[in-house]
């Protein structure tokens, strides 16, 4: 018998070694599929959950910077010759409040908190002490803005909480007298989160947990300050200190614990210093991949049987089944994402997802767009502020790879289409340089923000650019002029006698005769010349790439058409106009310039035009 078998000692010695060893080599070659594809999956679902929260804080965000502005607005109307106090103090107690509860009564919004600071961030009033207290400022957003006033609206901690915040400043006849700080919390969004069965936690570093001497939520982990108000105790229970530790340290913005996809947002202040961590669960049960691995399990226990009977070939087919099965179910979860998921050597794509042909139509295979186009950079837009095919020296991957703090947009060109994507990277293979690259299509919400910025920078009465707008742009324009040593004039007209009109026909009719001059003035600019109001019946308009003479016909024009124009019940109205040219002065000098001038043509009979360099100097 024992003779017998030697005869088939080769088949015995195949089957033997030879069919353990290909076990092994498939079990590793699945399970390197396996790991790579759930990679991808983990990735696709933390990058939608981390482009939600992103959503919801940039909305409350500019949720609370409305709302500064307009307090900063309403207190500094307040009786106009009040000192600074005696308006605050009105305000506090007079105005205030019924905007409170107005807001708890109609808004999400139950926890707000007002700061009112003077020009240096020293607080003057405070809506959540009794006493009011008069310590400069700790937070970072004060040493930058009393340099620099503007509207802003940032994450940030100080002693009393890690918060959202929103700072406008206060003017009292264009001075800046003091900032409207708005204070909103991150609980809406940890509840809003909850909605959707996902659990959060918003966490102070531990240099910034410190410094909260007088918290405002009374919930700390490990010495950590939780901003959340009712955190869920059942997950805070299972964090230890290193878990903690790890997540301020780690640089992937996705990580996996206890069973849970954990979705780390850094918060950063304006200084781009990290004041905490929005942290979001989701259970992976939840994602369920581990439903899938379970099926898969149940057909290793197939194969098991099959490998029983020594057949290797079948065995060999078998184990490619279930490689290509693992594929197919994670394909089919990767394809129900919105998001492009694509795997990408930075130049090839090696895989899209069902998502991808949804955007390039023309395409239906991988194969198909790489023939029109080499890589999916050669569509991005070459336009500031948005990823480019190469970013200095590395490219687009590596660079995305290289800060996966940051937030990067690529504008996105394909025949007549545009759209405007979040993008982000991680390395998947490194032996191969593969990286998994998820872009979400942010177009609409980029198109609405746009909308909001536009209705805080316009005057609604006109539809022209506001006062504060032009601040801004002036500044632009000259460094823009500095820089390229071209051409910038300043035009600034005044309507004559406007007082009058007022008198005699009522400030509705003189608001009207403004709406009717501000759409005559756009219908004759230049394409791209902005124009903007800044101040009653007083406009300006900044003429990029144009000296003195250039700029004085155009005024020119401008007196001319507004002379011809028959305004409704008003019948005639001229305007007078001042130019001024930017030779290197201030942006101030350059206003007041114009000024000057504008001052001569009132003087020398009006509806006309005077520049500052002819006539003044
Ligand atoms: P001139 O500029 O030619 O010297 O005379 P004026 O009468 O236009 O001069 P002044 O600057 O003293 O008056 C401007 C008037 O514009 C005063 C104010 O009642 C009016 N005004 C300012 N803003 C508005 C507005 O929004 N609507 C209306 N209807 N009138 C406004
Ligand atoms: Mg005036
Ligand atoms: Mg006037």
């Amino acid at each position: 018998m024992f003779k017998r078998l030697l005869r088939y000692k080769s088949s015995l010695l195949t089957v033997f070694i030879g069919l353990p060893l290909i076990y092994a080599l498939f079990f590793q070659y699945s399970q390197s599929v396996n790991k790579e594809y759930e990679d991808v999956l983990y990735q696709s679902i933390g990058q939608k959950i981390s482009n939600q929260l992103r959503k919801k804080i940039e909305d409350k965000q500019q949720a609370t910077l409305i709302l500064s502005m307009s307090l900063a607005t309403q207190i500094s109307n307040l009786g106009p010759d009040l000192p600074f106090k005696e308006k605050i103090s009105r305000f506090s107690l007079e105005e205030l409040q019924p905007i409170l509860n107005d807001l708890n009564q109609h808004t999400a919004y139950k926890n707000l908190q007002f700061e009112i600071t003077d020009k240096k961030g020293a607080v003057l009033y405070r809506s959540w002490l009794s006493s009011n207290h008069t310590q400069a400022s700790l937070q970072p957003e004060f040493s930058y803005l009393t340099k620099h006033p503007k509207h802003l609206t940032s994450v940030s901690s100080g002693r009393s909480d890690l918060s959202i915040k929103a700072i406008s400043p206060i003017y009292n006849e264009k001075k800046l007298i003091g900032f409207f700080e708005v204070i909103s919390h991150f609980n809406s969004i940890q509840k809003d989160l909850e909605q959707e069965g996902l659990s959060s936690l918003v966490v102070a570093t531990s240099e910034r947990s410190g410094l909260i001497s007088q918290p405002f939520s009374q919930n700390r982990l490990h010495g950590y300050y939780l901003a959340n108000f009712e955190p869920d105790q059942n997950l805070l229970s299972k964090i230890g200190k290193k878990d903690l530790q790890n997540w301020f340290s780690q640089k992937d913005h996705i990580a996996i614990w206890n069973d849970q996809l954990v979705v780390r947002y850094p918060l950063m202040s304006v200084d781009q210093q990290l004041h905490g961590v929005f942290l979001v669960f989701k259970p992976l049960d939840k994602i369920n991949v581990v439903g899938i691995l379970h099926q898969l399990d149940d057909e290793s226990h197939a194969i098991e049987a099959l490998r029983n009977l020594s057949v290797v070939v079948v065995l060999f087919v078998a184990l490619l089944l279930v490689v290509n099965n693992q594929k197919r179910y994670y394909r089919a979860i990767i394809n129900e994402e919105n998001e492009v998921v694509l795997i990408t050597d930075g130049q090839k794509l090696k895989d899209a997802n069902k998502a991808f042909f949804s955007y390039f139509k023309d395409h239906s295979s991988l194969d198909s767009f790489q023939e029109e186009y080499e890589c999916i950079c050669n569509l991005f837009v070459n336009e500031e502020g948005f990823l480019q095919e190469k970013m200095g020296e590395l490219t687009w991957v590596e660079y995305l790879l290289s800060h996966p703090e940051s937030e990067y947009k690529a504008k996105v060109r394909y025949q007549l289409q545009e759209w405007i994507f979040n993008v982000k990277a991680n390395c998947i293979d490194k032996s191969q340089g593969l990286s998994v690259v998820v872009m979400n299509d942010i177009t609409k919400s980029e198109y609405l923000q746009a909308q909001l910025v536009e209705r805080a920078l316009k005057d609604e009465l006109t539809g022209a650019w506001n006062r504060r707008s032009f601040n801004e742009n002036i500044k632009k324009e000259i460094e823009t002029a500095k820089r390229y040593r071209s051409n910038l004039s300043l035009i600034l007209f005044d309507i004559d006698l406007f007082k009058q009109v007022n008198d005699t026909y009522g400030h509705d009719i003189g608001d009207l005769v403004l709406q009717t001059l501000a759409k005559q003035i756009q219908a004759h600019l230049r394409q791209g010349d902005l124009f903007y109001r800044v101040g009653g019946e007083e406009f300006t308009i900044l003429l990029t790439h144009q000296n003195t003479t250039q700029a004085e016909k155009a005024a020119e024009k401008l007196r001319g058409v507004i002379e011809e124009t028959d305004f409704p019940k008003v019948g005639k109205v001229t305007i007078s106009l001042g130019v001024s040219e930017f030779k290197g002065q201030s942006e101030t000098e350059l206003y007041k310039q114009a000024d000057s001038a504008l001052y001569k043509a009132k003087k020398t009979g009006r509806n006309c035009v005077r520049s500052f360099a002819l006539d003044l100097v």
